[in-house]
């Protein structure tokens, strides 16, 4: 049993610390303030491989392992939690899917560019009156004349405006439940596709998020992705991983409010000391070092299976549960290290707390990750 990142893993984490200090830590704010993510940043990303961390290189990715993904996703969250859910979404929604079940000539088609820095990628799952139960989905595609018609309307989809292509799940059998749907390539060019405003949200407003419209959109049947029938299982895989980059994004928010909670501690006085050699402080000190190290290495854990082709569901939603819950804690804790300071958006706690609100939300809640949990716990367990 190893506990260390290797060489090549340190030496990652590195550049890609070093490109965040530079390019998006400064600019955190005002990513906020703009409701955009700072493109010149998101432009040279395909130098650290960070537009298509586990995209093979022959199509402009880094074809890197899931702790390399996992550790670039803490870095981008530690500094920007926005632009750490657009990458996020990018390669685990929209890359790895397009990996995963792309023919080569959808491959050959679409990811090249997903990979340029020019665009991100989205995955249409929900809808306004289907989340955690996606079976109730009620967009379909019927089909016409070579043709896949769609209807209806997806809700809450990151990246979208910034998307070429949008990996959209359809009913495309109503009779045969779980096995009646498909996922769908559809580009953002086609007629009747409505990308409407973003969502005003909570945190996370750089990165901006959909509600979509399908009004008799045509895409041909190559646009398959896929399995036709295969569309729910597909999601359930797709979730699979993403729940291991979600975990990821976590552990950054919480190292980063984590580090300016300490550097803070460390500068204010209170009753003739700094307030860091109070033993309450320290304790929230402490506790949220033991939580964020116990996050990361469930994250690392998760990622190392899925990396080993070991099956990996409950590890996932375990990290992902764990390190949400963790930065929920971390980032209140932060707040009330600043005191005052904490409630001001002077200071980054602040945006930092709004931002993590979404990470036991987002890619399947705390209540289904615990479903998911207990679910594979009594199966292993009836065995
Ligand atoms: C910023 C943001 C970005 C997003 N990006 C995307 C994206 O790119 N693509 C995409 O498809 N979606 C995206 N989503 C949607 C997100 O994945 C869903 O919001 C999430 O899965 C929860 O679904 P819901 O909001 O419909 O909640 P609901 O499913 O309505 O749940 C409401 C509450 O009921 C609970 N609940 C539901 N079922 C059960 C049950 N069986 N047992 C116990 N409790 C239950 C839930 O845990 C929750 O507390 C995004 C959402 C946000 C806010």
């Amino acid at each position: 049993m190893h506990f260390e990142l290797t060489q090549e893993q340190l030496m990652y984490q590195r550049a890609v610390r070093e490109f965040c200090e530079g390019e998006i830590k400064p600019y955190a704010a005002q990513v906020e303030a703009q409701g955009d993510l700072r493109w010149e940043a998101i432009r040279k990303m395909p130098q650290l491989g960070l537009t298509g961390l586990q995209v093979p290189e022959e199509y402009g990715g880094a074809g890197l392992d899931t702790i390399c993904a996992s550790i670039a996703i803490e870095e981008l969250g530690r500094v920007c939690g926005s632009t750490g859910l657009s990458i996020s979404a990018h390669n685990c929604l929209a890359c790895a899917p397009s990996v995963r079940w792309g023919t080569p000539e959808q491959k050959a088609r679409f990811l090249p560019r997903l990979t340029s820095g020019e665009v991100l990628g989205a995955l249409a799952l929900t809808e306004p009156n289907a989340g955690s139960d996606l079976l109730s989905a009620q967009t379909s595609a019927v089909l016409e004349d070579g043709c896949y018609v769609i209807n209806g309307t997806k809700a809450w989809i990151t990246n979208a405006r910034h998307a070429p292509v949008i990996i959209t799940l359809v009913r495309t059998d109503k009779a045969a439940g779980a096995r009646g749907f498909t996922h769908l390539l559809v580009e953002t060019d086609r007629e009747g596709l409505t990308i409407h405003p973003p969502e005003r949200k909570m945190g996370l407003k750089g990165s901006s998020t959909h509600m979509i419209s399908y009004d008799g959109v045509r895409v041909p049947v190559e646009n398959v992705l896929g399995e036709v029938g295969r569309g729910f299982y597909q999601t359930m895989e797709t979730l699979d991983a993403g729940r291991i980059s979600i975990g990821a994004l976590s552990v950054g928010i919480a190292q980063g409010a984590f580090e300016e909670a300490v550097k803070y501690a460390k500068q204010r006085v209170a009753f003739g000391k700094p307030i860091s050699e109070h033993q309450a402080i320290q304790w929230m000190i402490a506790d949220a070092a033991l939580e964020i190290e116990a996050a990361r290495l469930m994250v690392y854990r998760a990622a190392w299976l899925k990396d080993q082709g070991k099956p990996f569901t409950k590890e996932a939603a375990m990290a992902k549960l764990f390190a949400s819950e963790v930065a929920e804690r971390v980032c209140f804790n932060a707040i009330q290290i600043h005191g005052s300071y904490g409630y001001s958006a002077e200071f980054p706690v602040e945006r930092m707390y709004r931002d993590q609100r979404l990470m036991s939300i987002g890619e399947g809640t705390s209540q289904i990750q615990r479903i998911v949990i207990a679910r594979r716990v009594l199966q292993e367990m009836s065995s």
